[in-house]
């Protein structure tokens, strides 16, 4: 999506380690009316699927997942990092090892919120390897919901996450591709 690709030129930063800084727009401060128009994208990408829910990773994934759900008029669920009193015991739980904090961490998700009835759209800021997205599918195969789509903002794909993914026969949509990076700025797929 060229918007979301010249948007990523302007304000994102290249940093070590292969990490794409995008705090200005999309990790720390959230530009609203961006996000209104990549939800649109999604639901033009995905209009066609019957999807009653949205799944999607704290924290960075809940903004964009939360302007999908108005979208596609379906409430949003998110995994959870750390438990609390209000969540119980009553849980998926799953492992997921993270790209950019390089250790891995358990996720949760209410029982209460997600079941067979359920068709799924999995919606994420970045693609890497594959991981948060892989604990995804797990939470959704121990509920025995249908993962109908996955949604991304930026995929790396010189990461192979997508490709594996793909393989296995999930249906991604990536609104931009990235095939690289210099010092100092992006490559994006043709
Ligand atoms: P994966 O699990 O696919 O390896 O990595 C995806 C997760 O790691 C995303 O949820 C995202 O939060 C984080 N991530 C991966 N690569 C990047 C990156 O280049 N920049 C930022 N800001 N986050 C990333």
């Amino acid at each position: 999506m060229r918007k979301l690709e010249e948007r990523i030129m302007k304000d994102g930063t290249v940093l070590p380690g292969n990490i794409l800084k995008v705090d200005r727009f999309i990790n720390h401060m959230i530009d609203p009316v961006l996000f209104e128009d990549l939800a649109n994208e999604f639901y033009e990408k995905f209009k066609d699927k019957k999807i009653n829910k949205i799944l999607t990773i704290e924290v960075s994934g809940i903004a964009i997942a939360y302007a999908c759900g108005i979208r596609f008029n379906c409430p949003v669920v998110f995994a959870k990092k750390t438990s609390s009193k209000t969540l119980g015991d009553n849980c998926y739980r799953t492992e997921v090892f993270s790209f950019t904090k390089n250790r891995s961490y358990e996720v949760m998700v209410s029982k209460e919120y997600l079941d067979e009835n359920d068709h799924v759209l999995l919606i994420d800021d970045f693609l890497a390897n594959g991981k948060a997205l892989e604990g995804l599918i797990d939470i959704c195969s121990q509920a025995n919901a249908t993962v109908e789509g996955i949604g991304i903002l930026i995929e790396k794909v010189f990461q192979k996450g997508g490709d594996h993914l793909r393989q296995q026969g999930y249906t991604i949509e990536s609104l931009a591709r990235i095939k690289g990076f210099t010092d100092d700025s992006v490559i994006f797929e043709d």
